[in-house]
């Protein structure tokens, strides 16, 4: 199976060719010539097949050229219990009345990150030696919180690779800081910019275009390559879970073969939610992806009107991960549904570059409307969800999963749509234990304790086990010391790799 580029500019490629690229050199996304169907007989057996499983049946037909067995080893030391928390690595959980939760973060830094970034590293390293292309990977990473650890994690210790991440040393919080300075691994480097992370992110863009910075990278045996979340080896694995929910669903007589469901996701740089349409694609029984926003609610806009308006004020809400105003995977579903018609996509992203907003015609809108629906909720909106839903369910949520079950609320009271639905979790409470406790045991009780205290607060109303990685944070030693001027990034990267 061949992948092109969104902007019809750049040759078609291999699967291993848009892994090792991450984008194209017309600047377009790479995507997947077709997309195999998975029919439903098929998905009425996957209740009887692990995760593991599921996964393999899943990514094979999208990656030509890699034999079972490399398949099957590269998610062997993705999803496994060394790594995850839960054996079944993603379960889904019934809140009653016909929605459930499917929990996406058991993994090692305790938000969904981890289901893609487990596996991923294993495909890039595979696809550079099928590439022919024997230098070592240098991941370039700047960082807002969740990625970067999510990361670290993913590459550390994997052979034939290294990863620099930068973070805004003012601007991530305590938690994700000592996740992020205490990180392990004999190939993994963090580093502190002092400033936001736009001074990051500008930072490492110009790293990776730097002419000269390449050449002295190349002569010493190295390649730059990224991890952000518009690589195709990103998307694959999040393709898997919308299936394997599903399956979960049809064991436990939630749905009958073949019956619709829906999907609940909270969003940001519209990953998560293209898997979803990319799984109806290929014959999940999908009704409607919900996409659920908070302030940040460029996305809720195009859902309803067609027009992508990047032209307003960037809000800091309790829910980081999903303070975006320009979603890069936005391309790959305008692609789907105008039948691949790379000139309109190139169009489209011109004018969002040089005039911040386009307009898509009212028969690609329409397309969209009926197979989304989105709306978006507020921080007071997702706390006052937070203590609701732990009141009435004894369910603890993050303040990016309480978003979702609050425009879920809205959606079923808005379509009277009672179709099963399935709302995506993407991170455990405990990482955000400040703003979660906050809306558990109050503002002033919650003031009164540090980070550490809280974890335990939240362990014991919940009777939830604090996870272990975040428990042990106080305990590890700082392995990472670094911080750096804007301008002192380049010569930073020089100095770790010695070149
Ligand atoms: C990254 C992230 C999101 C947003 O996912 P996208 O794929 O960017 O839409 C939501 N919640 C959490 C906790 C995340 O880390």
């Amino acid at each position: 199976m061949y992948y092109e580029s969104t902007r019809g500019e750049a040759p078609r490629v291999t699967a291993a060719a848009a892994i090792v690229q991450g984008i194209a050199p017309d600047g377009g996304l790479y995507v997947p010539a077709e997309f195999p169907a998975v029919a439903l007989p098929e998905i009425a057996a996957f209740p009887g097949l692990s995760y593991q499983e599921r996964a393999a049946r899943i990514i094979t037909p999208f990656l030509e050229n890699f034999t079972p067995a490399e398949i099957r080893a590269c998610i062997g030391a993705a999803y496994n219990t060394r790594k995850f928390a839960h054996p079944a690595i993603a379960p889904l959980k019934s809140l009653g009345d016909g929605s459930y939760i499917l929990e996406l973060w058991h993994g090692p830094t305790y938000a969904f990150k981890d289901m893609a970034l487990q596996l991923m590293p294993h495909l890039l390293v595979l696809s550079r030696r099928k590439t022919g292309n024997a230098a070592e990977s240098v991941i370039l990473v700047a960082t807002s919180g969740d990625t970067g650890k999510a990361a670290l994690e993913g590459f550390r210790d994997v052979p034939g690779t290294r990863i620099i991440v930068f973070f805004p040393a003012e601007g991530v919080s305590e938690m994700q800081k000592r996740q992020m300075v205490t990180q392990e691994g004999n190939n993994t480097y963090v580093v502190g910019v002092a400033g936001n992370f736009d001074d990051a992110q500008s930072g490492v863009k110009e790293i990776f275009t730097d002419p000269e910075m390449r050449a002295r990278l190349k002569a010493a045996g190295f390649e730059f390559s990224s991890a952000n979340s518009i690589n195709w080896g990103r998307l694959l694995p999040q393709i898997v879970y919308y299936f394997s929910a599903y399956a979960d669903l049809l064991a436990i007589g939630g749905v009958k073969s073949g019956e619709p469901v829906n999907f609940v996701v909270p969003t940001g740089n519209f990953g998560n939610i293209l898997a979803g349409f990319y799984a109806r694609l290929m014959g999940l029984p999908v009704k409607r992806l919900v996409l659920a926003a908070n302030a940040n609610n460029v996305l809720t806009d195009f859902v309803r009107t067609g027009i992508y308006d990047r032209r307003r004020p960037f809000y800091k809400t309790i829910s980081p991960s999903m303070d975006i105003l320009i979603s890069s995977n936005l391309e790959r579903l305008l692609y789907a549904l105008t039948g691949r018609d790379a000139a309109a996509v190139r169009n489209w992203m011109g004018e969002l570059k040089e005039r911040g907003v386009y307009r898509v015609p009212e028969a690609v809108a329409a397309q969209v409307r009926e197979i989304f629906w989105s709306d978006w909720a507020d921080d007071a909106t997702a706390l006052a969800t937070i203590k609701e839903t732990f009141r009435r369910y004894g369910y603890l949520l993050d303040p990016h999963t309480a978003v979702a079950v609050a425009v879920y609320a809205r959606y079923r009271a808005t379509t009277e749509d009672g179709t099963p639905s399935i709302i995506l979790s993407t991170a455990s409470p405990f990482k955000f234990n400040r703003d979660v406790a906050c809306a558990v045991i109050g503002e002033e009780a919650a003031a009164r304790h540090d980070e550490f205290a809280l974890l335990e607060i939240l362990a014991r109303e919940t009777g939830w086990p604090v996870p272990e990685g975040l428990r042990t944070l106080a305990g590890k030693p700082v392995r990472h010391r670094r911080v750096v001027q804007r301008e002192e990034m380049k010569k930073v990267v020089a100095e770790i790799l010695g070149i």
